[in-house]
């Protein structure tokens, strides 16, 4: 008898136990932060210079994944924000680019353009957007499922791209930054009547009004230790003023600069995009009750000042230096608002960024750069002379040629012989890596190579016929600045860092892929994961074992 008891009572405090874990492990709220444009490197790089609060707190309390790579090609912002979220790529989740060739209608299309929908804080078309062109669901709308849409989704970006995707087609709401002569958060009648009150009062205060004003180093430019010097060839900088050095008076660059626009192209577009995010927070009381809402963050400027001044820049170091602080605040915020282990975060990125090319042809790094207007009148030219009918190509765009099927037809062309011939006249040019064509990717699947890159990229639907790879550090852009693209580490290995409930401290050297953050998060809110994804859940940071 008193073992019974005993054991009932062991019973009962295992399940008690255990009922408590799962509530713990449930947060309050997931914010999932896209640092748009950072390379893994630079965690390492400005290590020393992050205060204790800020990047240096997710990882030595959170758990740090140094080897994580996007498995697909192209490693663009739209193709990027989508795969996190979905936890697949363009081959599953249809966005292919950011904006890409519409073999149906026969015209460009952008990955979140949506001419059914009206603009809201803007008369602009930059308010028609929605995330009608992602086929599969997020993690963010597994949730709203989950939750019968109890759980709220905000999505908030300064690129609506960077907002749209990743808070999903269930979404309460997504706002993105209009500058120009207009300086405020937008939205679309996709998630909404008209914006909420507090987007109103947060757009007629004169919060993004007081970034235009001097940006200058955090510290002593002199002590900037892990960038080139500021005054070189490498950078582009703003219209009217004749170095790219600091400082930059943003008021008086901003009328030659696109208006408000010149605050998103420096660090303080972050504060920007922090002080909404801080508001939306509070406003929409995220985390407030039982149900797991979302915050999809996406951090866009960094983006901007990599592709103005350069992955080596000083505007580039400053520009982390600062968003750590950004980091720091907003844990801080969600300490106060959410409660300490009532969130869940995961940090990463939509992809990385070369060194500037003439900046790395200069130490003697093979480097280049590449024309695509005269690239694609080559490739026509073959076609023509070659085939003896022009409009063969409908167009090239991302790296792939897009055929016209139908003058193919016409013409009598064998589909097949025709992407072979091409594929090979075009492996013989110069700057050309490798060639694939959509035999080939429709075909047997590629393991373990450059190959399994663009299958993963490859949508059977919306891609082109002949996809090409440039080589290593070969960009389509101006001399000055960086960018990204490839499926070469520099673009491929981004941060991922989880942080918060549920997350067990520690790091991993093993190879992750961009694919697997979706599914984890999954398993972390024990929901179903997104529809389409193919990643897998890390189970190695989850903090999942129960015991008495
Ligand atoms: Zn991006
Ligand atoms: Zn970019």
């Amino acid at each position: 008898m008193k073992r019974f008891t005993f054991l009932l009572f062991t019973v009962f405090f295992s399940f008690q136990a255990l009922a408590q874990k799962q509530e713990q492990q449930k947060p309050k709220l997931v914010v999932g932060i896209v640092v748009d444009q950072m390379r893994y490197d630079y965690l390492t790089r400005f290590w020393d210079r992050f205060e204790e609060n800020g990047f240096k707190k997710l990882i030595n309390e959170g758990y740090n994944f140094k080897n994580n790579h996007f498995n697909y090609v192209p490693t663009y912002t739209g193709p990027g924000h989508a795969s996190i979220h979905t936890g697949t790529s363009p081959m599953n989740h249809g966005i292919i680019g950011n904006g890409w060739y519409d073999k149906f209608t026969e015209q460009e299309v952008y990955c979140a353009g949506d001419e059914s929908v009206e603009p809201l804080g803007t008369d602009s078309n930059a308010g028609k957007m929605s995330p009608h062109r992602m086929k599969s669901t997020t993690v963010a709308d597994q949730n709203r499922l989950h939750t019968q849409m109890r759980g709220k989704t905000i999505g908030i970006s300064i690129k609506d791209r960077g907002s749209v995707l990743p808070a999903g087609h269930t979404a309460n709401a997504a706002y993105w930054f209009r500058g120009k002569d207009e300086g405020n958060w937008i939205s679309s009648t996709y998630y909404m009547e008209e914006l909420p009150q507090w987007v109103k009062k947060f757009n007629a205060s004169d919060k993004v009004e007081s970034y235009l004003k001097t940006w200058n180093t955090l510290h002593d430019s002199e002590s900037y230790k892990e960038s080139g010097s500021d005054i070189n060839t490498f950078e582009g900088g703003f219209t009217g003023k004749k170095e790219a050095s600091f400082p930059y008076d943003l008021k008086s660059l901003s009328e030659e600069n696109g208006g408000y626009d010149i605050i998103s192209n420096t660090a303080y577009g972050n504060d920007i995009t922090l002080d909404f995010a801080l508001a939306a927070i509070d406003a929409e009381e995220l985390g407030a009750d039982e149900d797991t809402d979302f915050l999809t963050l996406s951090f866009s400027s960094t983006d901007k000042v990599g592709h103005n001044f350069g992955v080596n820049s000083k505007e580039v170091e400053d520009t982390y230096l600062r968003l750590d602080q950004n980091i720091a605040a907003l844990l801080e915020h969600l300490d106060n608002e959410v409660g300490k282990g009532n969130y869940t975060i995961f940090l990463t990125s939509d992809h990385g960024g070369v060194n500037v090319p003439a900046y790395l042809d200069s130490v003697n790094i093979p480097a280049g750069y590449f024309d695509n207007g005269d690239f694609e009148e080559a490739v026509k030219d073959y076609a023509s002379k070659e085939f003896g009918e022009d409009n063969l190509i409908a167009s090239y765009s991302s790296n792939q040629l897009f055929f016209n099927y139908e003058a193919l037809e016409k013409a009598g062309i064998d589909r097949s012989e025709f992407q072979e011939k091409l594929a090979h006249h075009i492996l013989q040019m110069d700057q050309i890596d490798k060639v694939y064509t959509r035999d080939q990717l429709s075909g047997a699947g590629y393991i373990g190579n450059a190959g399994t890159a663009i299958q993963n990229g490859f949508n059977q639907k919306r891609s082109g016929d002949v996809v090409v790879v440039l080589d290593p550090a070969t960009l389509t852009y101006s001399r000055t600045g960086s960018s990204h693209g490839s499926g070469f580490n520099y673009d491929t290995h981004v941060p991922l860092i989880f942080y918060g409930n549920g997350v067990q401290r520690g790091s991993t050297t093993q190879r992750t892929e961009i694919v697997d953050i979706a599914p984890t998060v999954s398993a972390l809110l024990g929901i179903a994961f997104p529809n389409a994804a193919t990643g897998k859940p890390l189970y190695m940071m989850l903090d999942t074992e129960i015991s008495e």
